[in-house]
């Protein structure tokens, strides 16, 4: 069963690599620099398991308490990064189980983390969670784009939280890659006030190439590596 599984991520992980390596050339990129990010929602632990033996290093999970049950039964060592919205009374939790926390789009979220660092004794990694849906219609999370250097002059400020770039969801039915462009050019603007915020994190199993093309460093990949996965609730 175990090495079916693990045949079968294998198998999905080449498809992946195929992908982003044709999606690297195109750009005339370095496939060392972009990083797959195994997203494990709603898969068990057991699966990280397999990953980790095949090499990953990250992964990504979007519910605090999924993560941290799955985390505790997790056998290898692993960044662990949390990808979804992040309610400000679960941030403390959030600030003890993860490494990275994707998806930072406001000043009290960026606060409350803070804390939860400071009382974990830990430096958090953060990315700026940007919008990029047209404006007035914020569905899929993120600062607006012109508040992206406030937000990270805030989070400067804060001697726990460190600032490792930016992280976008492609509007949905919109074109991935004019949202991917804005994305690149709110990193731009952020660069100038913090200049070490080298990660973008865009790009998932149905965009990745769009999001490859316009900078990605990072593409957070589901269901492509793990399969399709029951709707979340
Ligand atoms: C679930 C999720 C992903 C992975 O999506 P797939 O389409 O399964 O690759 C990536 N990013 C975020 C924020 C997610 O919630």
């Amino acid at each position: 069963m175990t090495d079916e599984r693990k045949t079968e991520l294998q198998r999905n992980l080449d498809e992946v690599n195929a992908r982003v390596a044709a999606a690297c050339a195109a750009a005339h990129r370095v496939r060392a620099d972009v990083r797959v990010l195994a997203v494990t929602k709603t898969f068990p632990a057991s699966d990280i398991d397999l990953l980790a033996e095949l090499g990953f290093t990250d992964v990504g999970e979007s519910r605090d308490q999924e993560a941290r049950l799955k985390k505790a039964e997790v056998k290898a060592f692993l960044r662990w990064h949390m990808i979804g919205q992040v309610q400000r009374k679960k941030a403390k939790q959030v600030a003890h189980w993860a490494d990275l926390v994707e998806g930072v789009d406001r000043a009290d979220l960026a606060d409350a983390l803070q804390l939860g660092a400071q009382s974990a004794e830990k430096n958090l990694e953060v990315l700026i969670q940007v919008s990029l849906d047209p404006d007035g219609t914020q569905n899929r999370g993120g600062v607006d784009r012109g508040q992206v250097v406030a937000l990270a002059e805030h989070i400067l400020a804060l001697s726990h939280l460190t600032l490792a770039g930016v992280m976008a969801v492609a509007p949905l039915g919109g074109d991935p890659e004019a949202a991917f462009e804005l994305l690149a050019r709110a990193h731009e603007r952020l660069l100038g006030v913090a200049p070490g915020a080298q990660m973008v994190s865009a790009g998932m199993s149905g965009d990745l190439e769009a999001a490859i093309i316009h900078g990605a460093t990072q593409v957070r990949i589901g269901g492509a590596l793990l399969g399709n996965r029951p709707p979340l609730t």
